[in-house]
């Protein structure tokens, strides 16, 4: 249904990198869709099974007001036949911003929640009275990261060559790296770089995550793998925020690298990921794939 085309990994030529003998190869996911993070598609994709499977005919899903998520689910639910419904956080502003109306344009449905009441999104009680108030719909969480979105993301690592030592991503609700470490089963390292301040809440939730991913017929045990870190130093100040410092790196790695990267998400893993090799975090000789996101808005 949302098909994913051959990704491929591109390799860093960059003397810093090289003067510590250190090699990135970046996958680019942000190639899978012009508009849609690469990440978002791949979690979306065995929902979208799933809910066909389930005789599903409307999609509804959560999301802040800029959110690559409800991009995502818009583009996918058009493409793939679905009426789709957005609950926004906060209140309806005229005219919709960029996101909003792109979404709008792409058949969803935007309905606005104060922020009280969005809190409580996951809970039984407040679904139910979705349910009743738009009719039978399939629920996707807030950022698409459920078991079938972690099942999308393994997948990645299967298209990985072998030799290296670690996969990078940056993280929001970390779905994208529970996927990888269900990929990677056991071997080698997953790296999440935090977008949000003040993230230690990343461990329980890609914890959770793997566990239900676990519950899924074909999957293993996955919540039992260690070999993940979330790096939690590279949000600064929080989600969407910016320093000259980042704004300034990420203008530098695409005039480098002529590859786009933003400071929303994969700037900050960039920027966080040189600075660990810096910092010697990694050996001399060690590979590292960094998973290339996407959140590249070109409209
Ligand atoms: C949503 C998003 C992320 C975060 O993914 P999670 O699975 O929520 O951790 C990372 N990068 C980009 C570009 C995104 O749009």
């Amino acid at each position: 249904m949302l098909t994913i085309p051959p990704i491929p990994l591109h390799t860093l030529n960059d003397p810093e990198l090289h003067a510590y003998g250190v090699q990135v190869l970046v996958k680019r996911d942000d190639l899978i869709h012009p508009q849609i993070s690469g990440n978002k598609w791949r979690k979306l994709k065995y929902n979208l099974l799933q809910a066909q499977r389930q005789g599903y005919k409307t999609l509804l899903t959560f999301g802040g007001a800029y959110s690559n998520h409800i991009l995502a689910v818009a583009a996918a639910g058009n493409l793939a036949g679905f009426r789709t419904i957005g609950i926004i956080r906060g209140e309806a502003h005229t005219p919709l911003n960029s996101t909003l109306q792109w979404a709008t344009d792409h058949g969803m449905e935007l309905h606005y929640t104060d922020r009280e009441s969005y809190r409580h999104k996951n809970e039984p009680a407040f679904q139910q009275q979705l349910l009743e108030q738009y009719g039978d719909c399939y629920i996707l969480p807030e950022g698409g990261s459920n078991a079938f979105a972690v099942q999308g993301c393994a997948e990645i690592i299967a298209e990985l060559p072998a030799g290296y030592e670690y996969v990078a991503t940056a993280c929001g609700t970390g779905g994208t790296i529970a996927g990888l470490v269900a990929g990677l089963k056991g071997e080698k390292k997953a790296l999440g770089f935090a977008a949000l301040k003040g993230a230690q809440f990343l461990y329980d939730d890609v914890q959770a995550l793997l566990h239900a991913y676990d519950t899924l017929p074909q999957a293993g045990s996955a919540s039992q793998f260690t070999n993940w870190e979330i790096i939690l130093d590279y949000h600064f100040g929080g989600y969407a925020k910016t320093k000259p410092e980042l704004t300034n790196f990420v203008e530098g790695f695409i005039k480098r690298n002529t590859m786009l990267i933003e400071p929303v998400y994969t700037g900050k893993m960039f920027f966080g990921l040189y600075d660990l090799v810096r910092k010697g975090y990694f050996k001399r000789g060690e590979t590292i794939v960094a998973l290339h996101t996407g959140g590249l808005r070109n409209f």
